[in-house]
């Protein structure tokens, strides 16, 4: 467990939601806290650092303040390539993750969620089995409210976190006790020297320190993990799941003498990777001690997450769909393999790299056209152009407008990006919203 005995001036780099949280714990602990933001802190925190007695600063770092730290917790949206992060490192001062920090002030147990696709997904379902069982849990790490804010305001005996490979890059001692891999496909490559490997190893740190009574939960169709986990046997009990354990439309999955069996038709959330995710979910909750039958309820009732895969509205026999958050040619991948209707597709926005080669299975067989939406679709066009018919849009209005003509009684409309967002909207979600309104408005006509 880590020691901070020696530990006086904790300074946090980063106001949002991870930072803030932090503060607030290691005010709460006593220690000299100082907050720093390079650029604005949105007003809630700000006024949440006031309140708390939080000295802080925004718009740049002041050298003195920061560099007089003996122990930095950094927001993982910080790269190590920011001037102060390596004017930190090169001084010697330790620079850990919220994660690590909040660790070893909370007594509650974490089972923490990781993978480059299907985080949330998983982390919102098994957070939801873990408290509809009656658990005292708390839902953490990338969505909801951070993990240190949590343990500042009233220890859990459960967490279950979120963890992005940013989160893990600041975690040293921290050893999850149930963790879950889903998958690992390139992502983030910019932070990582554009070096897959550099990227497998961040989320392989999931597994660091954990026991032989832990457990680990991966996706053992997944070959990257596999040649990981072949490389370092993990220390933990091991329960990978994958197409192996699917039968029949019935995933059975089990832990000891626990078995729970899940009908793939009963749940709300479709396609393969939504039965990985349920395969995870349970796994997990049978390993955090949920009785099967619970599970079971727990995983029917599940209505997915917004902007994943979600339906929006049935117009005319044509199916509207919302999956904003596939900001990656994986995610997609996911999302027409599920698609059981004839499928037009928009795709589009800030390019990441993308290599579009997987998904040209499905073009011409699940998609029958395919509507760009983006300020540069220059790539898109060039890749399937000839293969099917491609539109070139610039707007939402004349994504939606074009869908709306070319889509007939049957198909599907899914806006499932595979790239970020930011030509045309503020994030994922803001796409998603006004997606969805615009639907909204189509269905009123
Ligand atoms: P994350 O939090 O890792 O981004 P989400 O649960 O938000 O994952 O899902 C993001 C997108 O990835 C969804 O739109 C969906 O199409 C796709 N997806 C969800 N689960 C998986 C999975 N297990 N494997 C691959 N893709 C997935």
């Amino acid at each position: 467990m880590k020691d901070f005995s020696n530990i006086k001036r904790v300074v946090i780099l980063g106001g949002g939601e991870s930072g803030y949280g932090s503060a607030v714990l290691a005010k709460t602990k006593g220690f000299d806290t100082f907050l720093s933001d390079a650029g604005k802190i949105a007003d809630r925190y700000a006024e949440g650092l006031r309140a708390e007695g939080i000295e802080f600063e925004q718009g740049g770092h002041t050298d003195e303040l920061v560099l007089s730290a003996d122990l930095v917790v950094k927001s993982p949206g910080i790269p190590d390539k920011a001037p102060m992060v390596v004017a930190l490192r090169q001084k010697g001062v330790p620079i850990i993750s919220e994660i690590e920090f909040a660790r070893p002030f909370s007594k509650g147990r974490t089972l923490c969620i990781t993978g480059s696709n299907g985080k949330t997904t998983t982390t919102t379902l098994t957070h939801r089995i873990l408290a509809e069982a009656g658990f005292d849990v708390a839902v953490g790490g990338n969505i909801g409210q951070s993990y240190a804010l949590s343990v500042a305001k009233g220890d859990k005996e459960w967490y279950v976190l979120e963890l992005s490979s940013f989160q893990l890059d600041g975690c040293y001692d921290f050893g999850a006790d149930i963790a879950v891999l889903m998958n690992i496909t390139p992502d983030h490559l910019d932070r990582y020297n554009y070096l897959f490997q550099n990227y497998v190893d961040s989320k392989m740190r999931v597994v660091r320190n954990q026991s032989a009574e832990s457990a680990f939960v991966w996706c053992g169709d997944d070959k990257v993990i596999a040649a990981e986990v072949a490389k370092n046997t993990p220390t933990a009990q091991q329960y990978p799941f994958g197409k192996a354990n699917i039968a029949d439309g019935v995933a059975t999955v089990e832990v000891g003498s626990k078995r729970v069996a899940i009908d793939l038709d009963k749940l709300q959330i479709k396609g393969l990777h939504n039965a990985y995710n349920a395969m995870a979910a349970t796994l997990a909750a049978l390993a955090a001690g949920v009785e099967p039958e619970q599970i079971e309820a727990s995983l029917y009732r599940f209505e997915g997450v917004e902007h994943r895969l979600e339906k929006v509205a049935e117009i005319d026999g044509v199916e509207w769909i919302n999956d904003s958050k596939a900001t990656n040619v994986d995610s997609v991948w996911y999302a027409l393999e599920s698609m059981t209707r004839p499928t037009v597709w928009i795709a589009g926005g800030t390019d990441k790299g993308n290599d579009y080669e997987p998904l040209k299975e499905f073009v011409g067989k699940k998609v029958k056209t395919l509507v760009c939406m983006g300020l540069n679709n220059a790539k898109l066009i060039d890749n399937f152009q000839g293969i099917v018919p491609v539109y070139n849009t610039s707007s939402l209005d004349e994504a939606v407008q074009v869908c709306r003509q070319v889509a007939q009684r049957g198909d599907a409309v899914l806006l499932s990006p595979a790239c970020a967002s930011f030509d045309l909207f503020k994030n994922y979600e803001q796409r998603g919203t006004l997606f969805k309104e615009k639907v909204m408005e189509l269905a009123k006509k």
